[in-house]
């Protein structure tokens, strides 16, 4: 059974799942994306836990997508949420307030370089389309360098970034062009960061005008199945795209924030510093918050035209992503990622060797992947297998998160409260529900 936890969720007094599950069909239409056969009702979270109406608890190691950085209701955030709540929910951001600009200051205080001024939006997507908006502006180029297996987000300009063809829709690029994925395990190169980099100086030299306005990249990829950058592209590759005129852009939105464990940002595992940077999920711990850091220098393009948005930097979620800034802080959570994200990596490892259809184990700190074959030698995806087992964990009380085109990896990248008792329950269930696999 699970780790013991002291907390009593609150009575489901709510409409029953079967019936929201009804009306979820007429009301908010079809998709892909719902995740389980029989989707879960969840009523209530306490940190790494979950609840449904029947008040049954679920180790939660997926975090709402990345998002809760601190934990579910952490009493930190919710009670800056509510004092913020209560004083002033929003005027505009023309306006001054204090919340906005001691979050925007906390938040610089974060970045290397001079990475030192913010701009708040709401989520990801919106983070990444000022950031390109940002870079076209500054250096006058248009065209645009992402990576294959990369996503950015889902609006008309950010979906040209993304490239994976399950969230894809017809709609042009906009000059947005990808280049080779770095992957060390499934990538044509393997490891060779050299040989990925050259390949971005050819688009440039013979798929490009010869310049360009910003090459984005997610150092661990999530959505593609929680892929980490070969060591060293980053470094090659912003110095090529610098000389072409260039800016460089980190997405964050996933691996900011201490989570990889060694360090506070995830580009700082390649030993670069970007021109632009883009987050937003764990930021908010929950609240729909992101943000474009860059340099003074390059946020003088902003003053060519009008940039505003209405709820970005609202005061409540400026008070509550202050908050978080300083839980991750006051509880040390960037070693305690390292420390749990280190002992968990260690057991799946193990498990690797016992069981023939885990492929590979990647990642660092709370930041991980597992992804599954059916043959090793062939890296097939056990697409079939990977879904029988994904419904299996639910079952026993465990809930990861899918990557990849095949849904063949699990995300496992919990609030960052999760611990080692945690990590062994995991790993545990997963042995369990591949017996005979
Ligand atoms: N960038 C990355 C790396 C993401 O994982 C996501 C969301 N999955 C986004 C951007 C888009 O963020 P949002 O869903 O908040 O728009």
């Amino acid at each position: 059974s699970l780790p013991p936890f002291d907390h009593q969720p609150r009575p489901y007094k709510g409409m029953p799942g079967e019936e929201i599950l009804q009306k979820r069909k007429t009301f908010l239409g079809p998709s892909l994306f719902y995740y389980y056969q029989k989707p879960l009702n969840i009523v209530e979270g306490k940190m790494q836990y979950l609840y449904d109406e029947n008040g049954k608890r679920y180790l939660d190691a997926f975090a709402g997508i990345v998002t809760v950085s601190c934990g579910h209701c952490h009493p930190d955030v919710v009670n800056a949420v509510v004092e913020q709540t209560k004083l002033l929910q929003h005027t505009t951001t023309i306006y001054l307030h204090h919340a906005i600009v001691e979050f925007a200051e906390a938040l610089a205080s974060k970045m290397p370089g001079n990475l030192k001024v913010v701009y708040f939006v709401n989520s990801g997507t919106e983070a990444n389309e000022l950031a390109m908006m940002m870079a076209r502006l500054y250096t006058g180029n248009l065209s645009m360098i992402a990576l294959r297996n990369a996503y950015h987000g889902g609006s008309s300009a950010t979906i040209g970034l993304t490239a994976l063809h399950t969230w894809k829709y017809p709609i042009p690029q906009g000059e947005i062009h990808h280049v080779m994925n770095p992957d060390p395990y499934r990538g044509t190169f393997g490891s060779d960061a050299v040989r990925y980099a050259k390949e971005v100086q050819d688009h440039i030299n013979y798929g490009s005008p010869g310049n360009v306005a910003g090459f984005i990249a997610e150092t661990f990829q999530g959505v593609g199945g929680a892929v980490e950058l070969a060591p060293g592209y980053l470094k090659l590759v912003f110095d090529i795209v610098r000389k072409a005129g260039g800016v460089c852009i980190a997405d964050e939105v996933q691996s900011g924030f201490g989570r990889t464990g060694s360090h506070y940002w995830g580009f700082e595992t390649q030993g670069v510093i970007p021109d632009i940077v883009t987050m937003a999920k764990g930021i908010g711990n929950g609240l729909p918050l992101g943000a474009v850091v860059t340099t003074p220098e390059i946020a003088q393009v902003m003053s060519q035209k009008i940039q505003f948005n209405t709820f970005g930097g609202n005061p409540v979620c400026s008070a509550g992503g202050h908050a978080v800034l300083k839980v991750l802080d006051n509880e040390k959570r960037q070693t305690h990622c390292a420390d749990v994200g280190s002992h968990l990596i260690e057991r799946l490892k193990i498990l690797q060797q016992k069981h023939e259809i885990i492929g590979d184990v990647r990642g660092r700190g709370l930041m991980l992947g597992v992804e599954f074959v059916t043959d090793r030698k062939e890296k097939t995806p056990a697409k079939a297998e990977a879904a029988i087992l994904f419904e299996k964990l639910k079952d026993l009380g465990v809930l990861v998160g899918k990557g990849g085109i095949h849904g063949n990896v699990f995300r496992i990248k919990p609030p960052m409260c999760f611990t080692k008792e945690d990590a062994d329950f995991l790993v545990d269930a997963l042995d369990y529900a591949m017996a005979g696999m």
